[in-house]
């Protein structure tokens, strides 16, 4: 074992506090990365603060992780000392199930290994719970270890391990591209990286956000139009408008409302989490034969892949870098939608 320091909170409405943790000694596989930023991402707060009911404490959160290799084990071939790396939301799955292999490790049959609030295997570590990005130091099987192109800077690229995959993976899914009109509703840590990446794609892109405050940087980030939603008229102009619609809100939305904007055989896609049910009127599913499906992050190579092309298409996301002891002020701030659009932690103040 080899000790990390890290931020972690012990209750659903603690505050962070610098601690020591353990990191496993590393294997012929593995790969010690010292962290040097890590993105909050809203799922960070929901766990933190027990909000899917299943957080174990004390709780290191982060899965945006980005630095620099500084060991690798006697069998690893992927990855150098020094390299540019990053991990996201996984450390491990089974590796055998249909899906691990097709490439779709988030859906790992027998349940990913999550990078923070994960239940280590137990021929691993009995009872064990892994701790996240919120720190110094991480040990990683090299196959959930992804390369970080050098067009990207580090603290630009962490963010893209959550926020980027998550949108890019449903883009290509629901093959975002030229002559599709694509949604995003939110633009917030996810949204804003998933209207960069859709107008790279060459899909023409709408922002559906609260208000209009955001729309210069929505049409910056290559949005060709922008409409609030607490306007009815937003709803009635947009109707049957839309092959795709990613929803990143995690607040109850009248999901029929946004269902009502899909064209003929259109998908609207769930990424935001609410742990409330949502309830569909079938009508406006069979009216225009429209789908309403989810998407959770995405496999290994489709990650490096999205980092490939965002480092093509200079694609970085938009960060205000904070110290450590600040955490507690950047969930509060992050809840209010007062970030600009991700807050990453400089992990060398921890
Ligand atoms: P975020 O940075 O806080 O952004 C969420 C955005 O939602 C806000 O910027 C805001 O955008 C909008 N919003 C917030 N409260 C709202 C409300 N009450 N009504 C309507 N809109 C509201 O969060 P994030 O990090 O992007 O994460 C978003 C959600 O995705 C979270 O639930 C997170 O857990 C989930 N997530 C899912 C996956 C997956 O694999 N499916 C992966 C990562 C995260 P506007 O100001 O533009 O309206
Ligand atoms: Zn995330």
């Amino acid at each position: 074992m080899t000790t990390a320091a890290a931020y972690a909170i012990d209750a659903p409405d603690g505050r962070f506090a610098k601690t020591t943790i353990e990191r496993r000694e590393l294997g012929p596989n593995d790969v010690l990365i010292d962290i040097k930023y890590a993105g909050i991402c809203h799922s960070d707060i929901h766990t933190a603060r027990d909000e899917w009911h299943g957080t174990a404490y004390p709780c290191v959160p982060g899965h945006e992780i980005a630095g620099i290799v500084a060991a690798v084990g006697s069998g690893v071939t992927k990855h150098k000392v020094g390299d540019r790396v990053g991990v996201g939301c996984m450390v491990d799955s089974c590796g055998e199930c249909s899906s691990c292999l097709a490439g779709e490790e988030s859906y790992c049959l027998r349940g990913a290994t999550m990078t923070y609030n994960g239940r280590v295997p137990e021929e691993v570590q009995p009872g064990g719970v892994t701790f996240g990005g919120y720190s110094t130091q991480v040990v990683v099987t090299e196959h959930f270890v992804l390369s970080i192109p050098d067009g990207i800077s580090l603290e630009q690229a962490a963010p893209l391990l959550c926020a980027g995959i998550t949108l890019y993976s449903p883009l290509r899914h629901w093959n975002a591209g030229p002559g599709k009109q694509v949604a995003i509703v939110g633009m917030g840590g996810l949204g804003h990286v998933g209207v960069k990446i859709a107008s790279a794609l060459g899909a023409e892109v709408t922002v559906l956000s609260h208000s209009l405050s955001k729309e210069a940087d929505g049409r910056r980030f290559g949005a060709r139009r922008y409409y609030a939603t607490s306007d009815k008229q937003t709803f009635r102009e947009l109707r049957s408008r839309f092959d795709l619609i990613l929803n990143t809100v995690s607040a109850d939305l009248p999901i029929n409302d946004y269902m009502r904007l899909l064209a003929l055989d259109g998908t609207l896609v769930m990424l935001g989490l609410p742990d409330k049910p949502v309830a569909v009127q079938p009508f406006t599913l069979t009216g225009r034969r429209r789908s309403l499906a989810g998407s959770n992050i995405g496999g290994i190579a489709e990650t490096q892949q999205m980092l490939d092309f965002c480092a093509e298409h200079h694609i970085g996301a938009e960060i205000e870098v904070i110290s450590a002891d600040r955490i507690d002020e950047a969930y509060e701030r992050a809840i209010a939608s007062d970030v600009r659009y991700r807050f990453v932690i400089d992990t060398a103040t921890i």
